[in-house]
């Protein structure tokens, strides 16, 4: 692991200029934005790596591994962001080690996520971008009654909307129309402003559409190695 260390301290620091070059093409400052490292498929030792590079905000996508990261890494300040889909019957759990999650998408898991106890959970409303159910998410007209539920459920604090741009369409175009989303449910809360959306491949284009929050995996932690 330790030889790995160079290339991913200086993809990670490509990527932090990538997105200062993209914000100030957008006339934005880098500091306004979130960057997420998605560790995924990562050993927790790339985390430590990571953390050691200053890191601190992570995204996982499997509540398994999450989980198990979070126990091993305990010892360090990080915060765990859920960005994939999600079972309601896990809802609770992911709760105890995540600050924020990103794929709320239905009524059933809002009202898992629900706590009259503890620090209130940030939520994200997924926006499906594609004509497939199947890909997570709600349907962007759908997106200003979601809004309202997490509103009135206890323990969420809702802060914006999150999609994933899809295959065959303009990342930037995709982007645009998450932007008009999250318009509509700025009406209903001003504060529930912001955008998780840019990944590896995106990440450019996001930030030029308002990106507060950006998910990126492979462009920093290299190929992904299935944990055996
Ligand atoms: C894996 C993943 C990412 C990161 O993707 P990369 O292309 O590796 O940057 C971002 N968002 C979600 C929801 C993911 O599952």
């Amino acid at each position: 692991m330790t030889d790995e260390t160079p290339g991913l301290a200086e993809r990670l620091s490509a990527v932090r200029e990538g997105i200062a070059d993209a914000s100030r093409a957008a006339g934005r400052v880098p500091g306004e934005i979130t960057l997420i490292v998605v560790t995924k498929f990562h050993p927790a030792s790339l985390v430590r790596e990571l953390h050691a590079l200053g890191v601190r905000e992570l995204g996982e996508n499997r509540h398994q591994e999450a989980q198990a990261k979070a126990e091993e890494l305990a010892d360090l300040d990080l915060r765990w962001n859920f960005v994939g889909q999600l079972q309601s019957k896990k809802a609770r759990q992911v709760r105890r080690y995540a600050s924020s999650v990103h794929s709320v998408d239905r009524d059933a898991l809002v009202d898992a996520l629900a706590s009259e106890e503890g620090a209130p959970l940030d939520v994200f409303l997924q926006i499906n971008l594609t004509d497939d159910p199947g890909r997570g998410g709600t349907a962007p007209d759908d997106a200003p009654r979601l809004a309202e539920r997490v509103l009135g459920t206890p323990g969420l604090t809702l802060r914006g909307v999150m999609a994933v741009a899809p295959l065959g369409e303009e990342p930037r175009a995709a982007f645009s129309r998450v932007r008009a989303v999250s318009e509509r449910v700025r009406e209903l809360s001003p504060e529930a402003s912001a955008l998780s959306m840019g990944m590896s491949g995106d990440y450019r284009d996001a930030i030029l559409e308002g990106a507060t929050h950006l998910r990126i995996g492979t462009a920093i932690t290299g190929n992904r190695q299935p944990l055996v």
